[in-house]
């Protein structure tokens, strides 16, 4: 096992791939980029086919959206870029290349340098980034079994779908940093308003991982950000526990096994014979462009956490939570506007409400529940029209189904009884059943402490608890002189 000294010097860093889903058509055609849920190889055109004598045209959008990836990462954007040709051999590859940009052999990629900060333990960290770039994203393969036989066929409708690539530097030290930084990727993309993360596949990873001086693993497509962090951790032990055994290899992340495989030797980058693509001229990004769209930038998320803290006073780190997804962020805010109680917001949302959203697999961005609907919950409980142990339970409720919440405690009879008389029928009707507990109740505190909480049983939590107390406290004092 490695020392604690060495074990210090774990590398971590990812290749992230996100599709431009902001864009209508594909990056280098103008084949329309909405292939999900369409046949296959419907969205196709000589181009994105990658026929012998077509060319391939570049997406103004998809350029102007790459740069303000850039400039949302504080990266430099390239005043002269080229893109490249990357050569490899795989079905789903229909040219024998990607094209693609390389920041060696005479290429640029639009972004250099850059950064995504983080916030671990309470304290900021920037990790940087090497590069982005924009490409186009690959094919797609379908593998279908019909009675034993299994065949695999070629989806094109992804090919030529723009994609922009962010590259870390291995800088990360733990695996859960790995999963901070995809989550601030995807909020920031989100704000940027380039990316809608619900679309399946839109956002993809490659993390690497190794030890100073030691063999470089890389865990190639992984979907999830918790599949990351996972597929990271197993690495991370085996690499510890045994260190240094293997050259540099890819693998594949076993989502339903929990564990990596190899999946072939990795190769390297000589063997992409990388080259700037002839069939498109260079492109010129001059100060006006890049300045117009710095200007047209939307709020992205570290200021919004900042703004989050000045406006309504939370912590820095309930901030961060808050906007580490856009979705959460835009519900906290228009929950507020109606019911200025920032930190009671706060905790129902993100105690209740996303609980129940993630249970019920439930994509916030399209959910019933609204804002106006907690903010009337939490008046609710507020007013003492229902008690916080009922609230939480009609959130459970109400979250997937998005029922008014007053409508559901009309309807279900939920409200706090406050009225002794509604209270006594229940009270005696316990006593009558446990009249031994009558006297014991009277001279010991803790005895009536277990009537008031039997009772509040029977009453599923709905009574008030110092109203049901006193009214306890009386039938007993009554009970008692009758005795
Ligand atoms: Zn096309
Ligand atoms: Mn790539």
């Amino acid at each position: 096992m490695l020392s604690q000294e060495e074990t210090g010097k774990l590398k971590i860093g990812l290749e992230i791939h996100v599709q431009l889903t902001n864009l209508r058509t594909k990056l280098f055609c103008p084949c329309p980029s909405d292939y999900r849920g369409k046949k296959p190889n419907e969205n196709v055109c000589p181009i994105c086919l990658g026929l012998p004598g077509t060319l391939p045209q570049v997406n103004k959008r998809a350029v102007e959206s790459a740069i303000a990836v850039c400039l949302a990462f504080g990266a430099k954007v390239q005043p002269y870029v080229v893109f490249s040709r990357k050569n490899y051999f795989y079905p789903d590859m229909n040219k024998n290349y990607q094209i693609t940009q390389y920041d060696k052999a005479g290429g640029t990629t639009i972004g250099v340098g850059g950064y995504v900060t983080i916030s671990l333990d309470g304290e900021r960290k920037k990790i940087p980034l090497r590069r982005i770039q924009i490409e186009e994203d690959p094919g797609r393969l379908v593998h279908v079994e019909k009675n034993g036989v299994r065949k695999t066929y070629i989806d094109y409708n992804r090919a030529g779908i723009a994609l922009v690539e962010i590259v870390t530097e291995p800088a990360m030290h733990q695996p859960r940093e790995a999963r901070m930084v995809l989550e601030k990727v995807q909020t920031t993309l989100e704000h940027l308003g380039v990316l809608d993360p619900s679309f399946e596949g839109s956002m993809r990873c490659d993390a690497n991982i190794s030890y100073a001086g030691g063999a470089r693993i890389e865990i190639k497509n992984i979907s999830s950000f918790k599949e990351v962090e996972q597929a990271l951790r197993f690495e991370q032990l085996r690499l510890e526990y045994l260190p240094k055994i293997e050259s540099t290899v890819t693998k594949r992340w076993g989502e339903k096994e929990g564990i990596t495989a190899t999946s072939r030797e990795k190769e390297m980058e000589e063997d992409y014979r990388y080259f700037p693509e002839p069939d498109i001229p260079p492109i010129i990004i001059d100060e006006e462009i890049i300045e117009k769209i710095r200007k047209n930038l939307p709020e992205l998320p570290d200021d919004r956490i900042e703004r989050l803290v000045r406006e309504y006073g939370i912590s820095e780190r309930l901030a961060s939570i808050i906007v580490s997804e856009k979705p959460i962020a835009d519900f906290f805010e228009k929950t507020v506007k109606i019911l200025n109680e920032p930190e009671d917001v706060a905790h129902w949302l993100m105690n209740e409400v996303v609980r129940r959203w993630r249970e019920c697999g439930i994509d916030y961005r399209y959910s019933r529940f609204k804002p106006e609907n907690l903010a009337k919950l939490i008046r609710m409980v507020k007013e003492g029209v229902i008690t916080t142990r009922i609230a939480k339970q009609v959130l459970w409720e109400i979250v997937p189904t998005g029922e008014d919440v007053e409508e559901y405690v009309k309807r279900t009879g939920l409200r706090i009884i406050r009225d002794p008389e509604e209270l006594s029928p229940v009270i005696a009707k316990f006593l009558d059943d446990n009249p031994r507990l009558i006297k014991e109740a009277f001279e010991n505190e803790r005895v009536l402490d277990y009537i008031c909480g039997e009772v509040q049983k029977r009453l599923q939590g709905r009574a008030d608890p110092i109203i049901l107390r006193k009214e306890i406290e009386r039938l007993i004092g009554e009970k008692m002189k009758n005795a």
